[in-house]
């Protein structure tokens, strides 16, 4: 069953990247305002996240990394509607099976925090021969996940990473995206023994200054602001975008689909057809979007891998959406 189980966990989390992106999710969505990263060797060696949102009750600690262990999903209609990032309750569980999972949480309501240990979906005493139950530990409100030696049992998978940089790289990659997203929020990313943070952005930045601070100033002061909707189509898009006096080599696309990072290479296809129409030869553009759509219309469950989604009338709002940015970029008119 473990095996089996191993395979699953390997199937959704196949990077570091893919682990850290859940653990960031499941910090947002525990409505935290600050969240802390550090990275060891591309987080194959450490991922830790520290938040400051809601915890976790020590009642729920012991099932916590069972699959389908969920806090979000209370009906199967929920399915349909659901506003919160995840649903699935598979990623602890998973990570789990994959690596030395650490847990240290407290609410509000307890007088200390809880300091759990999980592999193979089970708590797991932290030495052999103690108990395997929760301890009582100091801790601030909040929750701090600790996944280490990712992959320890899944030796094919360990030597297929060609290095820790590149890791590293996408992390910083997701995290950035959230960063720009999660107005209210501060964020900070680090790699271990590293003083200087890879990423830092205080809770009361704009969303101009956040992409200043993760994208550098010469897009930040280049931005104009996006904003389009339709309630025939279900959808209002935010964003901003790159005017004709910035260009660069490859598109950046920072897309969010009802709060969730993710990619659509049909949205990212238009956008670039539609700049080629005014940007010199070559050159591309940066687009930071966010667009929520009516939960019914997307399909949301999508594998953590594959981070593309589907949702309805895409086309049109695809259109509604470069039609926009010819507006208020190329001058054209409606
Ligand atoms: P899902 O996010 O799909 O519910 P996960 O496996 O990612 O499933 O998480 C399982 C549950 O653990 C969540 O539903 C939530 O109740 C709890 N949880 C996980 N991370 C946190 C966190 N950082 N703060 C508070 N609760 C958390
Ligand atoms: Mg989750």
């Amino acid at each position: 069953q473990n095996v089996v189980n191993k395979i699953a966990a390997g199937e959704i989390i196949v990077a570091p990247v893919h682990a850290l992106k859940e653990l960031l999710e499941n910090a947002v969505d525990a409505s935290s305002t600050s969240l802390e990263i550090l990275v060891k060797d591309g987080g194959l060696k450490l991922l830790q996240i520290t938040d400051n949102g809601h915890g976790i009750n020590r009642g729920d600690l012991s099932i916590l990394c069972e699959r389908f262990t969920t806090s979000k999903l209370k009906a199967f209609e929920d399915l349909s509607s659901i506003g919160t990032y995840g649903f699935r309750g598979e990623a602890l569980a998973s990570i789990s099976h994959i690596a030395h999972l650490t847990v240290t949480t407290k609410t509000k309501d307890s007088n200390c925090a809880w300091r759990a240990h999980y592999n193979d979906g089970k708590l797991v005493p932290s030495k052999p021969g103690q108990s395997a139950d929760p301890k009582a530990t100091a801790g601030r409100q909040g929750t701090q996940i600790t996944v280490e030696d990712l992959f320890y049992n899944v030796p094919t998978r360990r030597r297929s990473f060609r290095s820790t940089s590149e890791e590293y790289a996408k992390v910083l990659d997701i995290v950035g995206r959230y960063a720009v997203h999660c107005s209210g929020v501060a964020f900070s990313c680090k790699k271990h023994g590293d003083s200087t943070a890879g990423i830092t952005t205080p809770a009361n930045a704009t969303t101009i200054d956040r992409i200043r601070l993760i994208h550098g100033s010469p897009v930040a002061n280049e931005l104009v602001e996006l904003s389009v909707q339709d309630e025939a189509y279900g959808f209002k898009a935010q964003g901003f975008a790159s005017n004709s006096n910035y260009h660069v080599k490859r598109t950046t696309l920072l897309l969010f689909i009802n709060n969730r990072a993710v990619e659509s290479s049909s949205i990212k296809k238009a956008v670039e057809q539609t700049y080629s129409t005014f940007l010199p030869k070559g050159g591309h553009p940066f687009l930071y979007l966010s667009l929520n759509i009516e939960p019914s219309r997307v399909d949301v469950n999508v594998h953590p891998t594959k981070r593309e989604v589907n949702f309805l009338h895409e086309d049109e709002i695809i259109e509604r959406i470069c039609d926009e940015i010819r507006v208020r970029l190329a001058g054209v008119d409606r």
